[in-house]
């Protein structure tokens, strides 16, 4: 995890793992083990957001999943659509922010989705839903598919 692209969260710097420096932690005593944190070469912010590209995706049932890379289609035949792509931290709270959240898994899920009975009806609420997210403006590099609504 060494490179890992990451953003500090105080002053915005852009940087990676690699480039944090290490701060040595005021000790009470001197018998007090020295501990060291590593911290924006910047600011010396200890904290930070995980700039990991990632991508998001949805299957037919509706379930959203975020990850490196889009999966294999699933066994059944049926792919996954991409949804959205951007860094990792402003993936997943835009993500967690936009879909319904299962009430009994916690899975995230495109609204409509799951209660279409037809894939047209599903490839709809899908559109909408990315047209509706698309309209948001991303300060942090999260970008949204486009689906043109197909006519029937
Ligand atoms: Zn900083």
């Amino acid at each position: 995890m060494k490179n890992l692209q990451i953003k500090c969260t105080r002053c915005r710097h852009a940087h990676t793992e690699a480039d944090r420096i290490e701060r040595p932690r005021p000790r009470r005593s001197t018998s007090e083990l020295q501990v060291y944190d590593r911290v924006c070469p910047r600011c010396g912010c200890k904290n930070y957001y995980d700039c990991t590209p990632q991508v998001a995706w949805c299957w037919s049932s509706g379930l959203i999943e975020i990850g490196d890379a889009m999966p294999a289609d699933s066994s059944d035949g049926g792919g996954a659509i991409e949804i959205a792509s951007g860094p990792k931290y402003a993936l997943d709270a835009e993500i967690g922010v936009l879909a319904r959240h299962a009430y009994q898994t916690g899975k995230l899920l495109v609204p409509g989705v799951p209660e279409a009975d037809t894939p047209r009806a599903k490839g709809d609420a899908l559109a909408r839903w990315l047209a509706w997210c698309g309209k948001r403006k991303s300060r942090d590099g999260v970008v949204w598919a486009h689906m043109t609504e197909v006519p029937t």
